[in-house]
């Protein structure tokens, strides 16, 4: 008689769904990428600076996930992206079944690109897998140079990093030779881009290397 496998844990349960997530981005030939990062670093603020620099470049969507509210998709929706919005409750990272729901409310045929903006947190976002091509981490220099040591799970797992709100340097101790070297030794290669979202610098050089990694899958 054939074994049927049972599965044993909420993680096993999230793998077998993360697993459908990407067939599904796969056959629609979808790039999905994970933007993780804790509450007010500038996720959505990115988001915001990037979209209209895709315009007519890359069909995008976004999945805007928080624990409350549609504030976010409101903002990007307001940018005339098709956006969904997830709430997770006290859930504090979005599982890979509700990006599976998700998925069915887009014209994933008509889309290139797909981001995730994941539940402000540095924790469990950067473990579990959602289905996802890569995983985004954006930090802010409000939050301090110390992160990458401190969470070095989601710097290790991520394909590139983002750090927003360079223009507050000169204000705080925030010591970017630092943060660089301690991202260095949790993960060598991973492209690093030093942006500000209210000034715009360094968005140009991020949204070129998202444009890539359409083209390089
Ligand atoms: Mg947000
Ligand atoms: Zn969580």
């Amino acid at each position: 008689m054939a074994e049927i496998p049972v599965l044993q844990n909420i993680l096993e349960a999230n793998e077998a769904m993360a697993a459908q997530v990407r067939s599904r981005l796969e056959r629609a030939g979808v790039v999905a990428l994970n933007f993780i990062g804790a509450p007010g670093a500038g996720k959505t603020s990115l988001l915001e600076q990037t979209l209209p620099r895709l315009h007519g470049r890359l069909s995008v969507a976004v999945i805007e996930a928080d624990c409350a509210t549609a504030r976010d998709a409101g903002r990007i929706k307001a940018l005339g992206i098709e956006v969904v919005q997830i709430n997770t409750g006290t859930g504090c990272h979005v599982p890979a079944h509700l990006v599976l729901q998700a998925l069915d409310r887009l014209p994933l045929e008509r889309i290139q690109l797909l981001i995730i903006e994941n539940v402000g947190n540095l924790v469990c976002p950067a473990e579990l897998d959602i289905g996802e091509s890569g995983k985004i981490a954006v930090i802010s220099v409000a939050e301090g140079d110390d992160k990458p040591q401190k969470y070095p799970m989601l710097f290790r797992q991520c394909c590139a990093v983002v750090l927003n709100k360079v223009d507050l340097i000169p204000h705080t101790d925030f010591r970017r030779e630092r943060f660089e070297g301690d991202l260095r030794t949790i993960n060598a290669d991973v492209p690093l881009f030093g942006v500000s979202c209210r000034t715009g610098e360094g968005v140009d050089a991020w949204v070129n290397w998202l444009i890539g990694q359409t083209t390089a899958r």
